[in-house]
This record gives C-alpha cells, sequence and structure tokens, in this order.
C-alpha cells in the first residue's frame, strides 16, 4: 500500500524503546520498500549528540537488533535520520525543530512520544506554541495513560488541548501483533466460529501474559504502578475486548472501537464487596529462573514494606447477553514460569458421549491463540485413533504455527503500528473512551486493595503464581490451560 510523504519525529530517541523497537521496526519498513523516497525521521532527546554521533547510534542499535541486516538498505536507512537536541522540559531546542519541519509543511507529520509519560503534556504544548501542529499532523502517545482514570483525563485534556482525537494515536503494541490481528480473522473471516461464540457453546476464556523476568531496573517504576495497572487496564483488556466485542460493521476505526468500548462498559464491576473472591493479588519472592536463583521483588526494590502486586489475577465477567455467565479468568506477572501470551478459548464438553469407555476421556475444544513466544493459532478436536483397534479417541491440534505455515518473517507490531499511524488508520489504537472506560473498571479494583488489610500473597519466583490463583478457577471446578497437561 502506497505511503504519503511524512516527517516522523522521535522523542526519546536515545531511549530503550526506541534502541529495541522503533529504528528497527522503520528500518524493516525501509527495507521492505514501504517509505516513501523521502520520508525523514527526526530524532530528538536531550543527550549531546551531532547527527554523525546520532546515526552512529542508530546503526549500532540495528547491528544488536536486526539480524538480516543489509549494508545497502542500511546506508539507505540512515540517510533518512537526523537528529535535534531537545530539553522536552526547559522547552530548549524546539525552534531548532520548527525550522527542520517549516522546510516539508505540506507532509504528514507525525510526533512519536518514546519518553516518560509526565513529558506527554509538556511536549505537546511546546509542539502547539511553536505552531508546528497542522492538519496533516498526529502524534503517538506510549502506555501508561495515565495511572488511574483522573491522570488518563487530565494528561488527555492536555494533549487534547493541541492535537484533536482523529490525531491522537494511542498505541498498545499487543494489538498490533500478528496473531491478535488474526483473532479478527478467524472470528469474521470465517463462518465457523461465530456461530458457537457464545455463551451457549463457550465455558470460559483464559487470558495469560506471563513473563519470565523480574523488573529488574524498572524497579522504581514498576513499583508505582503494579501489574493491574501495567498490563491488565491496557493489553489484557484490549485482547478481551477482541475476543468479547460483537462483529463490527467494517474495519473502519471507529466501528471497531464502538464495539470495544461496549465491552469495557458491559465488565462486572468489581469492588470492595467482591475484590477479595474476584482478584488475587501476589509479590514474587526469592526463587529459581531459568536454571539460576533469583532474588525476589522486595530485594530487588529495596523496599521491605512494598505492597505492589507483581502477579494478578481477575475473574471478570461480561455482564450481556452473548456473554452472561461465562467467565474470562485474566492473569499476569513478572518471573513466573514460562514466558507466554496466550488466549484460551474453553468451548463447552458435548453434551453426550455415544462412545463407551475404552474410547477414553472425550476432551472438550479448545481454541488457542497464542501471541508469544511463537505466534499461531491452535484447534484441539477429538479425532479418531488411526488403525484397526477399534474406536479410541485422541484430541490433537490443528496447527496454524504462522512462521511455518508462510515461511515469511514475522514483522513486529511495531512495524505494522507505526505505517499505521503514517496512513492515519487508528483501528489499532485506543480511542479516549475506551482508555476512561478501562479506567472506571480498574480504579474500583485498585481502591479495594488500597482499602484491604491484605498484603499481596507471595509466590515463588519461576512458578505459575500464588495457590490462590488456582484456586481461583479452581472453585469453579475449572484448571488453567497449563495444569491439565496442554
Ligand atoms: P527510557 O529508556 O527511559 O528513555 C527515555 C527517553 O526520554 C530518553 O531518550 C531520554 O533521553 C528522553 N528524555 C528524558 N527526559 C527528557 C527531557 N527532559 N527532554 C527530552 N528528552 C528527554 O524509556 P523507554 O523505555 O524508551 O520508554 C519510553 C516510553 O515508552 C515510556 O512512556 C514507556 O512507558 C513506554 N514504553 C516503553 C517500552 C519499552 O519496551 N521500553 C514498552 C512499552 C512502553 P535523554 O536522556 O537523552 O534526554
Amino acid at each position: 500500500i502506497e505511503v504519503e510523504e511524512f516527517d516522523l519525529i522521535v522523542f526519546g530517541a536515545s531511549g530503550d524503546l526506541a534502541h529495541r523497537k522503533l529504528l528497527p521496526a522503520l528500518y524493516h519498513r525501509d527495507a521492505d520498500g514501504q517509505m516513501p523516497p523521502n520520508a525523514r525521521i527526526i530524532c530528538s532527546a536531550r543527550s549531546d549528540y551531532t547527527g554523525d554521533d546520532y546515526r552512529k547510534y542508530a546503526k549500532a542499535a540495528l547491528e544488536e537488533h536486526v539480524t538480516d541486516l543489509d549494508d545497502e538498505h542500511l546506508a539507505q536507512f540512515l540517510k533518512r535520520i537526523s537528529y535535534v537536541k531537545i530539553d522536552v522540559k526547559s522547552g530548549e531546542g524546539f525552534e531548532g525543530l520548527k525550522t527542520v519541519l517549516d522546510e516539508r509543511p505540506d507532509v504528514i507529520r507525525a510526533f512519536y512520544l518514546a519518553v516518560g509519560p509526565d513529558l506527554f503534556g509538556t511536549i505537546s504544548e511546546n509542539l502547539g506554541k511553536i505552531g508546528v501542529v497542522n492538519d496533516h499532523s498526529r502524534v503517538v502517545m506510549e502506555k501508561p495513560i495515565g495511572k488511574d482514570g483522573a491522570s488518563a483525563r487530565a494528561l488527555n485534556d492536555t494533549v487534547g488541548a493541541v492535537f484533536n482525537e482523529h490525531q491522537i494515536f494511542r498505541i498498545d503494541h499487543y494489538l498490533g501483533k500478528e496473531t491478535v490481528q488474526n483473532l479478527m480473522a478467524l472470528r469474521f473471516a470465517n463462518a465457523l466460529f461465530e456461530p458457537l461464540w457464545n455463551a451457549a457453546h463457550i465455558d470460559h476464556v483464559q487470558i495469560t501474559v506471563a513473563e519470565s523476568l523480574g523488573v529488574g531496573g524498572r524497579a522504581g517504576y514498576y513499583d508505582t504502578a503494579g501489574a493491574l495497572r501495567d498490563m491488565v487496564q491496557n493489553h489484557i483488556l484490549q485482547l478481551l475486548c477482541l475476543v468479547a466485542m460483537e462483529p463490527p460493521e467494517s474495519m473502519n476505526a471507529d466501528s471497531v472501537r464502538d464495539e470495544k468500548l461496549k465491552v469495557l462498559k458491559a465488565l462486572a464491576p468489581i469492588d470492595e464487596q467482591t475484590a477479595d473472591k474476584l482478584t488475587v493479588r501476589g509479590q514474587y519472592r526469592a526463587g529459581a529462573s531459568s536454571g539460576g536463583a533469583v532474588p525476589g521483588y522486595l530485594e530487588e526494590l529495596g523496599n521491605e514494606d512494598s505492597r505492589t502486586e507483581t502477579f494478578v489475577a481477575v475473574k471478570a465477567e461480561i455482564a450481556n447477553w452473548r456473554w452472561a455467565g461465562v467467565p474470562f479468568y485474566l492473569r499476569t506477572g513478572k518471573r513466573l514460569a514460562q514466558r507466554v501470551s496466550e488466549i484460551v478459548v474453553q468451548f463447552r464438553p458435548i453434551p453426550h458421549s455415544i462412545f463407551d469407555a475404552e474410547a477414553g476421556v472425550i476432551t472438550a475444544n479448545r481454541l488457542i491463540i497464542r501471541l508469544q513466544p511463537d505466534e499461531g493459532v491452535q484447534m484441539q478436536v477429538m479425532i479418531k485413533d488411526p488403525g484397526p483397534g477399534g474406536m479410541r479417541l485422541r484430541q490433537v491440534p490443528l496447527d496454524m504455527s504462522f512462521a511455518d505455515a508462510f515461511k515469511v518473517r514475522n514483522p513486529d507490531a511495531y512495524e505494522r503500528l507505526i505505517m499505521d499511524v503514517i496512513r492515519g488508520n487508528q483501528t489499532l489504537f485506543m480511542r479516549r473512551d475506551e482508555v476512561d472506560a478501562a479506567w472506571a473498571w480498574i480504579d474500583p479494583i485498585q481502591a479495594a486493595w488500597v482499602a484491604s488489610k491484605e498484603t499481596p500473597k507471595g509466590y515463588t519466583a519461576g512458578t505459575w503464581g500464588p495457590s490462590a490463583s488456582i484456586a481461583l478457577v479452581e472453585r469453579d471446578g475449572r484448571t488453567w490451560a497449563e495444569d491439565d497437561g496442554t
């Protein structure tokens, strides 16, 4: 698809996100011939780089993070990059940026805020003040969008005073993942699933985002957030929306986002009365990960009093006709047994078996949508064991491992999302009312925890979280997917 000429301005160009994700993603798009001939990437931070210094920095980042780096493409890509030193807080350097941008007033201008959220407002205000925000401008905001509903509203107000909502791209990179897109293809490009996609046929849904790493160097930031606000408010609720939403009338951004919003609004509230029963908070203690001993969260943080959760499990319910009575078990955590993100859609068992005991156990169908580490979709079905030996049944996975099936490089989520920004396609970005609705569900849970005398339950690093998380699903006669041998 043809992309119009653009200037992409990256604030925070010397940071971790730019280094690991944005520069490699932009390189790939360029190498794949997806950039217009004169596209410019204007990088910015406080660090004292000359243009050449920064290009060296960018080259080193690409050498580290791109496996199939090609010299010719690299040279072409680096030519697009320039550097403008700006201290966002003092405002020093913005005029320099204006001079560069004024060279091309008519091209698309995308401002990517790869900086801490405390700078989003200041940057927007400064861009407004120097007069570089025009009809062709867009702004990309990274998470977190606030730490609660009130701070999110304040932030959205400040940025909204400079950019219109149709110019604001709140990025959730989970939505750019191939498998997540495929979830939409699966649901809405096949006649097979949608008739079964409801409480009559689905027993429950599990969404797991498990990390094996601890908080490491991010302990300071993490302690002010915790798993609920860092992961559930955005990534996990977004995944839940895509699983649960009604078919939108088209892939048009507002059609999709209207349907997601309805799901968020239908989430049954969890408050002080119910939080104990429906949520589990955990904090990792010392244990073992990847074969080595690792310290506990409090030791890493250097603060024994922290009640911040590094694990959360929630039993969520969507109070509408399609999903009434179908639990959505959500969980995420650090220092868990495995790095895995997946959605498990567990269908109901067959109503009656015609097979005798020798056939074996008939396991209910299950659709597994795996986001990482190996993206793919698997449908678990029962078949007859091949051979003449009677009717024995066996569960087999119908596998669609993308890398194997299509023999293509699996593009990183950022590759797609950055180009969607340039194209002005907001389908995979969160609209302001979605952010508000997500916080409106999260805030009372957080408040209930603050009011509670309980501290997070300890779990040993390298396990699947506190035993209370297992109890949360076992109370309902169910198990987490990894506990039943699949
Ligand atoms: P980071 O490594 O701490 O980088 C922050 C960047 O901001 C640096 O380039 C820093 O450059 C710049 N900066 C800080 N103060 C500044 C100022 N006063 N004026 C101008 N520039 C300033 O952070 P990050 O990990 O890249 O994260 C950036 C954003 O993305 C955050 O909102 C984060 O929550 C979000 N995010 C990151 C990841 C990730 O994987 N890293 C994932 C999801 C979301 P100088 O010091 O040179 O000024």
